[in-house]
């Protein structure tokens, strides 16, 4: 392997060429119409385009990735996460056209990327799994009898499930038909397939999950868990390592439960086994993540690992370090991701030019991330724009690490999940690692607009004066314990010519 080519953008494409660069490989990057000029273009050796901005027909489409791998003398290919990196047809076409896959065997992706025959092959392999279906319902008969046996709560989900689509929780009878007709047409939608299982619904569960990486030698290393409870619409915001939940035994028996599911479906590169744990501390399997995760740095950090070179060294069919059998945890590390979503506004995706960007640096920091002062962030991919990442040596020194780095943290004209970050690293049961997948629903004091109106409009409009203003006036307002200025209020300043 010389030459490898990274089918994919932003943030993750910036990391694998990183690591490509340090172990000594060329990269080339792949790009889209929009992001001709973006960063992850620039790091990387070569670059070739791929076509316009719609997903389908550039980082979705196979025969072009194919193609410009073969024009550029690659001689391998990089997935990332996301677009096609758990497409089992997609690494076959890899494998067949004679390149090296950096990823799991098709069959290990195939296997757990089907829910159902993921929890059946889990149960085969005495790894706990979430009570419930193991085979796709037939009818809503079906589903009435089920929920018979396992009780509500429960959750209908897409058998082809992913990125929090598909999930319907139901809490009586009377909800049932609805629910099904519903999970249905939003599995289809999403997924291009209407089945759907039932599973009982954990009330208020962690979300743990555990690091796996395999060779093609035999050998299968877990790295400890990650905590991703702070979660919106089912999705990760914040996580950190190790989680405050767990102890050294629990560890141990996830840990072995992840090698075991790994090791049943023969995988070979970095994995995670995703659990929930309940509140009486036992654990089920949810799913297996067939490739690098978002939120890998926390383990890189606790465990001094690096698990991008770690998924070269496993595709070359090299032997992963023997110490790895040793590892341990040390310190701790949180991760917060920047998303383009306005939390005081449900979430919804942002748009706008980065008029102003000052990225944390300094003792423990690491910004994985693939922006820039005056880009345009459009809806057409998704809305991750970095990640903020501090290790420090426990705990509390984490949360006071990442607190300094939101101050620091500057990003004018797109709102992010910045003030959101900051509100729960002060926020009481956070600091204590009391915390589950319910977290932001019992704390909707942290979705709320931290500043009055009048303080709003008075820092807008200072802040559009002028760019330093824009500087100093979100850390003038963090040290009196305020978040930073909504810069959709700056936009809308400029937009009334305060300027
Ligand atoms: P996806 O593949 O769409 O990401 P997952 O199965 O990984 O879906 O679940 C995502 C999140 O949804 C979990 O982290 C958890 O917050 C919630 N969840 C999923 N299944 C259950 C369940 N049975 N009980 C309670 N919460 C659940």
């Amino acid at each position: 392997m010389k030459r490898v080519l990274v089918a994919n953008r932003g943030e993750i494409a910036v990391r694998i060429i990183r690591a490509l660069r340090e172990s000594g490989y060329e990269s080339v990057a792949v790009f889209s119409e929009p992001d001709r000029l973006s960063p992850h273009v620039r790091t990387a050796d070569r670059a070739v385009p791929i076509g316009p901005a719609a997903p389908a027909e550039s980082y979705l489409n196979i025969a072009r990735l194919l193609d410009a791998a073969r024009d550029t003398g690659a001689d391998a290919i990089h997935p990332g996460y996301g677009f096609l990196a758990e497409r089992p047809d997609f690494a076959r076409a890899v494998t067949d056209a004679g390149f090296i896959w950096i990823g799991p065997p098709a069959a290990a992706i195939s296997a757990m990327g089907n829910k159902t025959e993921a929890r059946r092959l889990m149960q085969k392999a005495s790894v706990p799994v979430v009570p419930g279906t193991v085979e796709p319902l037939e009818s809503e008969a079906e589903l009435s009898s089920v929920a018979g046996e396992i009780g509500f709560p429960l959750m209908l989900k897409a058998v082809a499930g992913g990125g929090g689509k598909g999930m319907r929780l139901v809490r009586s009878t009377s909800e049932l038909g609805s629910a099904f007709t519903q999970a249905r047409s939003e599995a289809l939608k999403a997924f291009g397939d209407d089945s759907v299982y039932v599973e009982k619904y954990i009330e208020r569960p962690r979300h743990v999950e555990i690091q796996v990486i395999a060779d093609a030698c035999g050998n299968v290393f877990h790295m400890g868990e990650r905590e991703c409870s702070v979660q919106r619409r089912h999705q990760k915001l914040i996580e950190e390592c190790p989680s405050p939940a767990i102890d050294e035994k629990l560890r141990r028996e996830m840990g072995t439960a992840a090698v075991q599911a790994a090791r049943s479906v023969g995988y070979v590169g970095a994995g995670t086994v995703e659990f929930l744990l309940d509140r009486s501390g036992e654990f089920y399997f949810l799913e297996m993540n067939t490739r690098i995760q978002v939120e890998h740095p926390v383990t890189e950090l606790v465990y001094g690992v690096d698990l991008v070179r770690d998924q070269l060294t496993a595709a070359c069919g090299e032997p992963l370090p023997e110490s790895y059998a040793a590892l341990q945890p040390r310190g701790h590390s949180i991760e917060c991701r920047i998303v383009a979503e306005d939390p005081y506004d449900g979430f919804l995706p942002q748009t706008g030019r980065l008029e102003h960007l000052e990225i944390p640096c300094g003792p423990g920091i690491r910004w994985d991330g693939a922006i820039e002062r005056g880009m345009e962030i459009g809806l057409s991919y998704d809305p991750l724009l970095a990640k903020l990442i501090v290790w420090a040596e426990d705990r509390d020194r984490a949360i006071a690490r990442m607190n300094r780095a939101l101050d620091e943290l500057l990003i004018v004209g797109v709102p992010t999940s910045v003030p959101l970050a900051r509100a729960a690293m002060q926020e009481e049961s956070f600091r204590a690692g009391r915390y589950d997948i319910g977290y932001l629903d019992t704390h909707p004091e942290l979705l709320e607009e931290p500043l009055s109106d009048a303080e709003l409009t008075d820092l807008a409009i200072a802040a559009a004066l002028s760019v330093e203003a824009c500087k100093a006036v979100p850390r003038a307002a963090g040290s009196h314990g305020r978040a930073p200025v909504p810069s959709r209020w700056l936009t809308q300043a400029r937009r009334d010519g305060l300027r």
